[in-house]
């Protein structure tokens, strides 16, 4: 179908930056130590000699490929912008007009195939993401423990005396700096305090990432590493519309509340963080989900909250002591009360918050409930 073109003429058009290729070719020499005399432009005068033509042709084909594939828009022939590939020839095909734009393509995706996930993960030889949770970002590489060699057997025990000493000191300088040093103690407590808080791996990448630029920015100095972490770990809960309390963390990770909110507003002002004020709304689903509320009732407590929100009734108060308060006149709106010493052990505030906002709610609101 695919009527041929003069392919190759369409070549040498399409690549104008093929002269650069015979660079590096140029090697500087070893110093020639009892010369004297100047000999760098010699070096700059003898790259030219290389064939240009022969340069094209060593133009590697992923390089051209690559090169084309950002670049083709248009059939040069007749002005088309639909351009297939052809997997099974290796061919950028106009639609149009049948031109072929580029023959020979190499393939650069992987020369394995895969039918299921299972043989994808198998088969990938590349390694795991970048995390900012692991100490080294997870780029580190690992000198096994098994002292054996590649065909499985047992290494002389000479050759096993130095690979453990390889392996000392390759743990040794892989933790060379002291912000290193300092992952090592504050990543895995991070990572436990989320997993304490059933926080997912995106909040746990991002404070991991706050944390990082705490170390880099010094502010670490003089704080203990445990209540930067957690400060970190709150800042980013709140960003992300996942709010956790200072109490909730400070539970869990057993530094004082305080020092937490302090670390928090020095990261925050230093860093230039502008973290948004917690949405009371944003507890809703927790409470509900812990008091076994059905969906309407959290339905209900959220346009309460935007409708008291509008009235100025949260600005200044708790936002769980709102949010409870909320969920509490949700829950006997759609008939499924609970108690105030229920929703409150499940937001951590007190019953008499509760009843406080609850009063407030009920007046400015005009809510018809009787509690
Ligand atoms: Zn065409």
């Amino acid at each position: 179908m695919a009527k041929k073109q003069t392919p190759a003429s369409k070549k040498s058009v399409k690549s104008p930056a093929a002269k650069p290729a015979s660079k590096p070719v140029a090697k500087p020499a070893v110093k020639p130590s009892p010369a004297p005399v100047k000999s760098e432009p010699a070096f700059e005068v003898e790259i030219p000699s290389g064939p240009a033509p022969s340069a094209e042709q060593a133009k590697s084909d992923l390089h051209r490929v690559l090169e084309k594939s950002g670049s083709i828009k248009k059939c040069s022939s007749c002005g088309s912008n639909d351009i297939i590939f052809d997997n099974e020839k290796g061919e950028y095909v106009c639609n149009n007009c049948g031109l072929i734009i580029e023959e020979n393509v190499t393939d650069v995706g992987p020369e394995w195939r895969a039918f299921d996930a299972d043989q994808r993960n198998a088969r990938a030889r590349t390694g795991a993401p970048i995390k900012y949770m692991k100490p080294n970002k997870g780029l580190v590489t690992e000198i096994d423990m098994y002292n054996k060699d590649i065909r499985g057997t047992k290494l002389p025990s000479k050759r096993q005396a130095q690979l453990y000493r390889m392996r000392k000191w390759h743990k040794r300088a892989s933790i060379a700096s002291s912000s290193e040093r300092n992952y090592l103690i504050a990543l895995p407590e991070l990572n436990r305090v989320a997993s304490y808080l059933g926080l997912p791996d995106n909040i746990r990448e991002q404070a991991a990432l706050l944390y990082r630029q705490c170390v880099k920015n010094n502010l670490i100095r003089g704080r203990p590493i445990e209540t930067v972490v957690n400060a970190s770990l709150y800042a980013t809960c709140r960003d992300a519309g996942m709010p956790r309390t200072l109490d909730e963390i400070a539970q869990v990770s057993g530094v004082p509340k305080k020092e937490i909110g302090r670390s928090f507003r020095v990261i925050a002002h230093e860093l230039h963080l502008k973290i948004p004020l917690t949405d009371p709304s944003s507890y809703v689903p927790r409470y509900v989900s812990a008091l076994k509320l059905s969906g309407d009732a959290q339905e209900k407590a959220v346009v309460l909250l935007k409708q008291a929100m509008k009235k100025g009734l949260v600005s200044g108060r708790s936002p769980t002591g709102v949010s409870a308060a909320a969920v509490y006149i949700a829950g006997a709106l759609v008939g499924e009360r609970r108690t105030q010493k229920e929703v409150a052990d499940v937001a951590g505030v007190t019953e008499v918050t509760i009843r406080n906002r609850y009063r407030e709610l009920k007046k400015e609101l005009n809510i018809d409930v009787n509690l």
